[in-house]
């Protein structure tokens, strides 16, 4: 026995071991030491969640509950992940390193995933078509069946429930994959589901590595939709695998967002706003804005500014109560990033600040890097960390070429007070949420996802809905036409 926490897999409403008692350690990347241990699935335990999720989906109460039912127990697991926020938040910083404060946030977004879902499928409105012929049709929308959904670590509740909450409440039973880096919060919440009186089945937890836990999960036939997270690599993968069975998928992959100021903006909103686009979360967002397009008669005095605002980011351990930034999630993650951060002298560009923190840790500073050829590969390509690449433009059509010049689409910003210039670069950006003077903020009705290698699909809202159901148009004959 161990004396380290243990996270189980939640198959079929029990927390259990894996089948061959397999477990690996899950470490605290801002000690660097092992703090719990995971069951880690093998194809057997894939095959018994994937079982039981089946089950549920074909035999149990769940996908013919009434919709008012299914929404109040939907509510009961949010209140109990409300009851439960601080536990969660410390799961998801001590498993990651992000700061507690930010954690918070996450969990509170996280219980807004699942409230919003309830209250959405109870609420929909469906559609009747009346038809010249004496018919009407309406769309009815069933569930689909059996959703495995495939989550990263860097928002590992968030990112989990974001899957987990619109696959439940639309009469799904799921099975979760977390990230192998964080798994823990994810366990948790399949207890609180346990607790809040879910029916066995529902909501299933499998930990374990992407092979082959996850890719157990993805080319199995009795799987109805696979939603992903994650890298742009790996979505190929999961939608090749997919493929074999006509299996449908929602792939939200990487980024590389293009922040773009100009001269008209107002410069404290801006360097706010680029500030949180880069380095919360200490970069690891596939919306980061890593890509910041100056225009010419501002670039030196924004450039100060952002500087002077990134060198004042109070670093920290993730625990600390003013700490805004903190450590990457995990050795393998720092070792890619200093890779980049490495070679952007040999690649021709200059570190205006920051750095790695050559301390032992995995701690890279907020970075700043300028003069990079367009061609550098920390220009093209996702770091996902703490390091933003500045250019200078000089007009809106130079810097419009310049944003869309990626393989990616996930997300833009643009910073500007002519409303005429916000509406028409926003129309011509390539990609699939542009904010105007901010970041970050979302509203659950509206479409969310990405063009190019940043994803196939669009989830949120009703787009949720049409992934997540089978719509079904069903005819009917109103008017026999027989006279009177
Ligand atoms: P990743 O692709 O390495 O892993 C994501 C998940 O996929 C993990 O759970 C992993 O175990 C699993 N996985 C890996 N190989 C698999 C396979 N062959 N079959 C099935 N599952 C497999 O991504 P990551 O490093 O965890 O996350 C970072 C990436 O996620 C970045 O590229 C980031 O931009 C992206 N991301 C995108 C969004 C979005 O909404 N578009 C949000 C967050 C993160």
């Amino acid at each position: 026995m161990s004396d380290f926490p243990f996270f189980g897999h939640i198959i079929d409403g029990v927390e259990v071991e894996s089948v061959d008692g397999k477990r690996f350690d899950t470490i605290n990347p801002w000690t660097r030491e092992k703090w719990a241990e995971v069951a880690e699935a093998s194809a057997a335990d894939a095959d018994r969640a994937i079982a039981s999720a089946r089950k549920a989906f074909d035999e149990g109460p769940w996908p013919r509950m009434g919709r008012t039912e299914r929404a109040k127990l939907i509510h009961k697991l949010a209140d109990l992940m409300e009851e439960r926020a601080d536990e969660l938040a410390r799961l998801d910083s001590t498993d990651m390193g992000k700061p507690f404060v930010q954690a918070k946030h996450d969990i509170a977004r996280s219980v807004w995933n699942f409230r919003f879902f309830a209250d959405h499928q109870r609420d929909h409105v469906g559609e009747v078509m009346p038809m010249d012929s004496g018919h009407h049709t309406y769309t009815e929308y069933g569930p689909a069946g059996v959703v495995a959904a495939i989550s990263p670590w860097n928002f590992p509740l968030m990112m989990a429930t974001w899957k987990i909450a619109p696959a439940i409440a639309w009469g799904n039973t799921c099975i979760i994959k977390p990230a192998e880096d964080t798994p823990a919060s994810v366990v948790l919440l399949g207890r609180l589901a346990i607790e809040a009186g879910f029916p066995p089945g529902v909501l299933n937890v499998l930990n374990g590595f992407g092979v082959p836990a996850g890719s157990s999960l993805t080319g199995d036939p009795r799987v109805d939709r696979v939603t992903f997270t994650g890298e742009s690599g790996t979505g190929r993968i999961i939608m090749g695998a997919a493929s074999q069975n006509l299996t449908p998928v929602s792939l939200e992959l990487g980024g590389k967002g293009a922040n773009i100021v100009f001269e008209d903006a107002d410069i404290d909103n801006a360097v706010y706003w680029a500030v949180e686009a880069i380095f919360r979360n200490a970069g690891q967002v596939c919306l980061a804005g890593s890509r910041l397009f100056i225009q010419a008669g501002i670039y030196e005095e924004f450039l100060a500014r952002f500087k002077d605002a990134a060198e004042k980011l109070v670093i920290g351990e993730p625990f600390a109560a003013d700490t805004q930034f903190s450590c990457l999630a995990s050795e393998e993650h720092y070792t890619k990033v200093k890779s980049y951060v490495d070679t952007v002298e040999e690649q021709g560009g200059k570190i205006l600040t920051g750095g790695l923190a050559e301390d032992g840790s995995w701690l890279v500073r907020p970075t700043i890097i300028t003069d990079l050829p367009l061609t550098a590969t920390q220009y093209c390509q996702e770091i996902f960390g703490p390091v933003v690449v500045v250019n200078k433009f000089e007009t809106e059509g130079e810097v419009v070429h310049l944003a869309n010049d990626t393989s990616y689409g996930l997300n833009a910003m643009l910073f500007t007070e002519n409303l005429s210039r916000a509406h028409r670069v926003s129309a011509n950006l390539k990609a699939g949420t542009v904010w105007v003077n901010c970041f970050f903020i979302r509203d659950l009705r509206t479409p969310f996802g990405g063009v190019g290698d940043s994803g196939v699909g669009r989830e949120g809202g009703n787009f949720s809905r049409e992934f997540f159901t089978e719509p079904k148009a069903v005819v009917m004959q109103i008017d026999r036409g027989v006279p009177a």
